[in-house]
């Protein structure tokens, strides 16, 4: 019986491992790992926010998964409820909680992708063009 219990810890802890620092949508080519944080286990609200941003705006989900990588939920320049990108390569910073609106978490995931994306294809950091996708992102999660 022993090994059946240390069989279940192992599984127990796995599961504990995909559920707070992961997200994987193989259908779709996603895997994203969440650094962990010393805040409050918040990956929750994100990964809400990545479900609203696939069923609402599937092209900016299509973008996420394939530019974004790592999401660092802890304390970030872009303070409370809010994202930054340091130019970590695929990397994004995503400060919320679990009360947070999942619809203002994912156009800051949209925003923060876009950035990604411009570090990827080497252009300029330029704010106008990703709060535009933010904004358009937000907008179609309240219609949709
Ligand atoms: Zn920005």
């Amino acid at each position: 019986m022993k090994i059946i219990k240390k069989i279940f810890y192992l599984f127990l802890i796995l599961f504990f491992v995909y559920k707070f620092f992961f997200y994987v949508d193989i259908s779709n080519g996603c895997f994203v790992r969440f650094k962990p944080s010393f805040m409050e286990f918040n990956t929750g609200n994100i990964k809400d926010a990545i479900a609203v941003l696939k069923n609402a705006v599937p092209q900016e989900y299509q973008k996420f998964c394939g530019n974004v990588s790592k999401i660092n939920p802890n304390i970030a320049c872009g303070g409370f409820g809010g994202g930054c990108f340091y130019g970590t390569e695929r990397e994004i910073y995503l400060w919320t909680s679990h009360g947070s609106f999942v619809g203002w978490t994912a156009a800051i995931i949209a925003h923060e992708t876009c950035h990604v994306v411009q570090d990827l294809e080497e252009r300029t950091m330029e704010e106008g063009e990703c709060y535009k996708i933010g904004n358009e992102v937000l907008k179609s999660i309240v219609e949709y």
